[in-house]
Formats: C-alpha cells, structure tokens, sequence
C-alpha cells in the first residue's frame, strides 16, 4: 500500500495550487457576492486539461485518472468550492454520462470539447417533484417518428445556464419505473430547451444552478445515450465516480477551512497569548487535522479502486458521506476558531461555513448514502 502521490500527481497537485492561488483566490469574494458564474476561469481551466482530467488522450482528455481528478477538485475547492463544484458537475457528471454510455459517435463528438472546454457541461437527473427518489423523474421523453420529444422540469443543476451540451434522464416508459427511464443528449439552442430560475445559493454562489424546461423539445433519436430504458441505471454508475468528486469537494474546502483557522489561530491574541496556546482550540484543530486525513484516505481508496476498474458504490458513497460531514464539521470550528471575525465576511470562515453545506446534499443526501452504504453491507 503507498500513501504517497506520485511524482507527477504531485507536479499536477502544485499546478493546480499555484493556478487557484493566481487566479481565483483574487476574486473569490467578488464572484459570491455578485454570483457571478467565472467563465473565464473555467475556460483556462480547458486550456489546463482540468476540465477532462479522467477521460483517455484520444477523446481529447488529459488521460489520467480519479486519484489525479480527486487531487484538482481538491486543491480548486480549498480556494473556491464553486469552481469545484463547477468542474465537478462537468466532468463526472455531464461528460462522464456521455463517455460511459455514449456510442463512439456520440463520445467522439461531445467528449473533446467538453475535456476542452470548448462546451461546458450540465447533469439532469433531478426534477422538483423528485430528488432522493430520482426513479419517480416524471420528465418525458416521447417517439415522435425517429425523433424524441421532451417534455418537462429538471431543478437544481448546476451549470445549466452555462451548459452546451446537458445530459437529462426522462421517462420513456411509465410502466417500467426505474426500468423505463432513460438518457438524453440535449444541445443548447435546441428549439423549446431553455434554462429556466436561477437560484439564490445560500453557499457556492458563483457557480450556476438553474433550472432546465423542456417544452415540446424535438431531438433526434440518434440523442438516446445508452440503451432505452438504461437510464437510472447508467446514472447510478455515474454517481459512483460522480460521489468520489463530491468528497473531493468536501475534501478540498475542509483543508481550506483548517489552514484558515490554523492561521488565525496562531495570530489571535487573548489573555497574553495566542489562542492556538489554549488546549481548547489546540484540541479542534487536532480533531480537523485526524478527521481530514481520514476523509482524504477513504477518498483516495474510492479512487484508487475507480481507477483499478472496480466497483466502488458502497466505497464512494462513505467516502461522500463521511467527508463531507467532516467538512461541515471543520467549516463550524473554523468559524468558531476565528470568533467575531468568523462571522464577517473579511474573512474566509464564513464561506466555507455557507459553502460546505452542500456537500452533505448534492449527488445523494448523507440519509441516502447511509442507505445505499447499509443496503451494500447487508447484501451479503
Ligand atoms: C447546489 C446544488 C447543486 C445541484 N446540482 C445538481 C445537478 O447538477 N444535477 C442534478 O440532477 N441534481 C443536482 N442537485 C440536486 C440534488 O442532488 C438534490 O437536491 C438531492 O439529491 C436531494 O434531493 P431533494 O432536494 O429533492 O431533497 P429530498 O429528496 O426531498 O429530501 C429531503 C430530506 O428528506 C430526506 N430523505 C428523502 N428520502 C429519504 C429516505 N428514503 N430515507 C431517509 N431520508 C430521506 C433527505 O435526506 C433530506 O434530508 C443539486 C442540488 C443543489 C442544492
């Protein structure tokens, strides 16, 4: 077992740093005021190859795997989770769809200018009426001689004003529930695809979510990706390398969050000295430093077997969840850390504080991964 990054992991890992420090950290506080999605940013990050990290040379992509893809979520997100969340939601979400159930055709069109950045990527899966349940999706899709007709709501998906190309689960047969649901291609400007309420984020606000409508919205039957009816199951496989990306998220803001409090812990001075000297605040940032590293190993495992080809539901799903509830847990004692100054926005805690929540919901909410995990280790 090596719990060491490789030469050029680690190589990737200072590039991405360096990129994140120069380029967002600037202007991280800037876009989540203003919500204001960084394109510009995003498109450098193509130029980079960070926008098709996990996908073969040949498609375009950088050819590397998830522990490379894990080490630029997280060193992207320990500056600004919504640009995490952003790259996330391309990559393992929208493009992956497309590149494990896509036909060659379809992988050959769409997978290098998404790893480019040429287009930008979005995941439909859930709808207002269906989250943790996505199999109730009530989204249509309807023959139409060779043609597919889509009618409906996704919510909540990130990129969607943005995205080029989205990827959108919809129902194809009602009788068959997760049987009958299935995948899509839709390519922005098709004729009654639009994008609709923007929301308000309590946290990464720079990054998009949005609403995709489908009203009457014809595309050609050539746009099925995977086989009819294999739509909840492809998507299932894609929240497994897709939940690995999420702890990467959680990762990366739970070590911005620590290195925040670190800092100010050691500058802070109360009662003649500084408070890291307090047994209380030394305690907090042991327990961050221990829960840190053991979100990282389990995340890194999920990844190492994602990139040994194996099967990794149950392992990313703890991966998920446990990472993320540390990262809630390291954003609170990094505002505690800091006191007042947590709580103005001068300072990074706050951000973090607002920004982390979402990793315990998006791709499977903690109550979901506990299910998921239990229905893994029961089955045997
Ligand atoms: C910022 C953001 C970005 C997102 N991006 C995307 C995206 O790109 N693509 C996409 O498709 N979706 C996206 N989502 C949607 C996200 O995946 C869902 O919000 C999530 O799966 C939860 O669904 P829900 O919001 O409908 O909550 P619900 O399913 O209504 O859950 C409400 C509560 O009930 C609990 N619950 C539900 N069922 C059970 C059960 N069986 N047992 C125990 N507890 C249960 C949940 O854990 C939760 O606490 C995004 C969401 C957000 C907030």
């Amino acid at each position: 077992m090596d719990f060491q990054l490789s030469d050029e992991q680690l190589q990737l890992k200072k590039m991405v740093r360096e990129f994140a420090e120069r380029e967002i950290a600037p202007n991280v506080m800037k876009w989540d005021e203003a919500s204001e999605f960084p394109m510009a940013t995003v498109k450098e990050l193509g130029k980079l190859g960070l926008l098709g990290v996990i996908f073969p040379a040949e498609y375009g992509g950088s050819g590397m795997g998830y522990i490379e893809y894990v080490t630029a979520i997280e060193e992207l997100s320990r500056v600004d989770g919504s640009v995490g969340i952003i790259v996330a939601a391309h990559t393992s979400l929208g493009s992956n769809h497309i590149f494990i159930a896509g036909n060659e055709e379809q992988k050959r069109k769409y997978i290098p200018r998404l790893a480019t950045g040429e287009f930008i990527g979005a995941w439909g899966l859930t709808e207002p009426g269906s989250g943790s349940d996505a199999g109730g999706a009530r989204c249509s899709a309807v023959r139409r001689g060779k043609n597919w007709v889509l009618n409906g709501t996704k919510t909540f998906i990130t990129n969607g004003h943005y995205a080029d190309v989205a990827v959108v689960v919809a129902v194809t047969d009602k009788t068959a529930h997760t049987h009958g649901l299935s995948a899509f291609v839709v390519e922005k400007g098709t004729r009654g695809f639009r994008a609709g309420k923007k929301e308000n984020k309590l946290g990464l606000r720079a990054s998009d979510t949005s609403e995709l409508i489908f009203e009457d919205c014809e595309i050609p039957g050539e746009n099925l990706l995977g086989k009819e009816g294999d739509g909840f199951i492809d998507a299932m496989r894609v929240l497994d390398g897709g939940r690995i990306s999420i702890a990467a998220l959680g990762l990366g803001m739970a070590q911005g969050a620590y290195e925040a409090a670190v800092k100010y812990a050691k500058q802070r001075k109360q009662f003649g000295r500084a408070i890291s000297e307090f047994q209380a605040i030394g305690f907090k940032l042991a327990d961050m430093a221990t829960e840190i590293d053991a979100a990282r190993l389990l995340t890194m495992r999920a990844a190492a077997m994602k990139d040994a080809g194996m099967k990794t539901t149950q392992e990313s799903s703890m991966a998920k969840l446990y990472t993320s509830e540390v990262a809630v847990r390291c954003a609170n004692e990094c505002v505690q850390i800091h006191g007042g100054y947590g709580f103005i926005k001068d300072y990074p805690a706050e951000k973090f504080y607002r920004d982390v929540k979402l990793c315990t919901i998006g791709e499977g909410t903690s109550e979901i991964q506990r299910l998921v995990i239990a229905r893994q280790v029961l089955k045997d």
